[in-house]
């Protein structure tokens, strides 16, 4: 066990630097371009390849050979703290990644991580299909279906998913479906559509408030069929797990809250990187902007609104290092990553807004940066499980009651 510590090792101040690096180089410098195209940014993504920082080998060493859990967090901050539509454009693979690690054997991950990723001279994109135009934050209300066919040891995928990261355009998606419908959420499973399955298309591609770099689409599975060895974890697991709960085993529901729990510092650090950079891009101006004879940052009211900047996005940091840390050890208490994200997604869409009123009619045009990272926040507030969401875990967590 890893002991909690501020203080980051040789080897995280090192990734911290090569991530900001490449994200003040190539991501911030591209980023009003591919929000203005709303197109996936191949080119920043090869880029990102070719020096290993988009790769599934860099994605395992983080989450492998890092006892403290801060590496992620602080490699998501600087690259975010870039731009967070270039960013989300290269974590859509990192959730599908993330879907593969969760459910699947270890030769399922081996089998099709690397495939979410691609190589520096032939990038791809991963997808994780769970949402559906009926069932967004209520997970238990998810239709696509799942039938197994014995004859031809395949699984045959129906239904619509939508609001999908890199969806129709990804080389692997990663689908929840419905096994069982009687059993609600806990007859649900996981499956890996490989590259180029008959019968998986992209339906309408969404054009978004923020973060428009990133492709976001419905996915539609009309008679998808994919091999029985594309259900994660593999069907012997599914049919044990199915039984159990049919025989009203209680569910190991302490198990899933860490698992989820542990995603959400990841998410949090982007939000923490996108409040960061309008914090110090206004506080920049602040000092070289002038009016009434002197900078605005001598005005009280100005450098006030700094200084709670600066203070929000360090609690909101320390959460998610924190969260980081205790998802790490298996040591949640208190849905530790659902506070994480709510702060942080609060403070990045406050911290955006604070920025632009710091910069005035600057702030609100297009030619600066601070309006488009106001944009790129207010998703932080609505993925991987809404405000209300989180402070849903949080309230049953901290109560042990049953609140609706
Ligand atoms: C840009 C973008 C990218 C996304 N990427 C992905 C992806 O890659 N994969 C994927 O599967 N999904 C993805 N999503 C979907 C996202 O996770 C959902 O939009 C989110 O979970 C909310 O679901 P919903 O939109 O259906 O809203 P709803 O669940 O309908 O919620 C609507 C409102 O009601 C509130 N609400 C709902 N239930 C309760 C309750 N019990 N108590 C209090 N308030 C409640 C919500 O907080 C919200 O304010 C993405 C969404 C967007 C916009």
């Amino acid at each position: 066990m890893s002991e909690f510590s501020l203080e980051l090792s040789e080897d995280q101040l090192q990734l911290q630097k090569w991530v900001h690096d490449f994200a003040e180089k190539i991501i911030r410098p591209a980023g009003e371009e591919w929000d203005r195209r709303e197109e996936t940014p191949w080119p920043i993504i090869e880029e990102a390849a070719k020096i290993g920082l988009y790769s599934w080998e860099f994605m395992a060493e983080m989450m492998m050979n890092d006892p403290s859990g801060l590496s992620m967090p602080i490699a998501l901050e600087e690259m975010f703290w870039g731009d967070a539509g270039i960013g989300m454009a290269m974590m859509g693979s990192g959730l599908a990644a993330a879907g593969i690690a969760a459910s699947g054997t270890s030769e399922q991950v081996m089998e099709w991580v690397p495939l979410c990723y691609g190589d520096a001279s032939d990038v791809k994109l991963g997808a994780f299909a769970a949402s559906e135009p009926d069932a967004g934050s209520d997970v238990s209300a998810y239709r696509t279906r799942a039938v197994y066919d014995e004859g031809t040891d395949e699984w045959v995928l129906n239904g619509t998913k939508t609001w999908i990261t890199n969806g129709g355009i990804a080389a692997i998606h990663v689908v929840v479906a419905v096994v069982d419908p009687d059993l609600g959420v806990k007859g649900q499973a996981s499956f890996v559509v490989p590259p180029n399955t008959p019968g998986l298309s992209q339906g309408q591609k969404f054009s978004k408030h923020g973060i428009r770099a990133s492709h976001t689409a419905e996915v539609v599975l009309d008679d998808v069929r994919v091999p029985g060895r594309c259900l994660l974890g593999g069907k012997e697991k599914l049919d044990e797990r199915l039984a159990r709960v049919r025989e009203g085993a209680p569910s190991n529901s302490q198990a899933a809250m860490q698992t989820f729990e542990a995603t959400r510092p990841a998410v949090a650090a982007q939000a923490v990187g996108i409040a960061r950079a309008a914090y110090e891009y206004s506080l920049d101006y602040a000092k070289e902007r002038r009016a009434f004879g002197k900078a605005i940052i001598e005005n009280q009211s100005i450098a006030f609104m700094l200084a709670d900047m600066a203070t929000e996005i360090d609690a909101a940091r320390l959460l998610t290092h924190r969260a980081a840390w205790l998802g790490k050890q298996r040591k949640f208490k208190n849905a530790e990553g659902s506070m994480a994200k709510l702060k942080a997604g609060r403070v990045a869409v406050w911290s955006t807004e604070r920025a632009m009123q710091i910069l005035g009619g600057y702030g609100y045009v297009s030619e600066y940066p601070v309006e488009r990272w106001h944009r790129d926040s207010k998703i932080y507030d609505i993925f991987e499980g809404t405000e209300q969401i989180q402070q849903l875990v949080i309230a049953r967590s901290i109560s042990g009651l049953r609140i609706e």
